[in-house]
């Protein structure tokens, strides 16, 4: 195939593991984002997590830092998991998207959503994590992060918060992105208690199909 064919499925090494995909991702030129980005975002947690978290893209701080969900929102994010009673060494954390899309404003980075192209064009990469990880339940954190799990068929506004069908793992959830919280101005309480209430199904439905084996709770590095 290709590098014009913008996917990134020629750039994953033949031997999928978290650590050969990490180092791989740096590589891809599956779209045009690796271009203003200072590097790929690949996700991060426990080897055999039973819940993988899947957020749109990295942000300004987690582009410098090349970890997902260490920003403001990623801190929301924790917080709410606590609240939720979901210990965060069970949990593998990633993107849809694994380059930093933004515009200048001054020397600000401002976030861009990624397009529908490059959401598709990152989408080997999820999927390859999806497989090495094979948790028990998966989260879509908000719409892009959806569309690149389930199809442009399912809607945050109209799923989010009750266990779906057909999903990539067992248990799949649809839910807002912790940055819908930080904009929810006046609403953020609000908007806060109704994520810690989506992970909760989600924790009670891990509690119910939870095995005798647990988790390693290694990290998968
Ligand atoms: S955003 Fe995804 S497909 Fe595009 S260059 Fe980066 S890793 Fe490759």
């Amino acid at each position: 195939m290709a590098k014009s064919a913008g996917d990134a499925s020629e750039f994953l090494p033949a031997r999928r593991t978290i650590p050969t995909l990490r180092k791989a991702v740096q590589g891809c030129r599956g779209c045009e984002l690796w271009k203003d980005a200072t590097q790929a975002v690949f996700g991060e947690g426990a080897k055999g997590a039973e819940l993988m978290l899947v957020g749109e893209q990295p942000g300004d701080r987690e582009d410098i830092e090349g970890e997902p969900f260490v920003g403001p929102a990623g801190k929301l994010l924790d917080r709410a998991l606590e609240e939720a009673g979901i210990d965060l060494g069970d949990a593998y954390l990633t993107n849809a998207v694994k380059h930093f899309k933004w515009r200048a404003r001054g020397k600000r980075r401002l976030h861009q959503t990624p397009r529908a192209g490059e959401v598709e064009a990152c989408k080997p990469w999820l999927e390859a994590e999806i497989v090495a990880i094979a948790p028990r339940a998966l989260v879509a954190l908000g719409a892009t992060a959806t569309r690149s799990v389930l199809g442009p068929g399912a809607k945050v506004t109209r799923d989010r918060g009750r266990l779906l069908e057909d999903g990539p793992a067992p248990i799949t959830m649809v839910t807002v992105h912790p940055s819908a919280v930080l904009r929810a101005g006046e609403d953020r309480e609000l908007a806060f208690a109704a994520l810690v209430e989506d992970l909760a199904v989600v924790s009670a439905a891990l509690e119910g199909v939870r095995g005798k084996h647990g988790t390693t709770g290694s990290r998968a590095t």
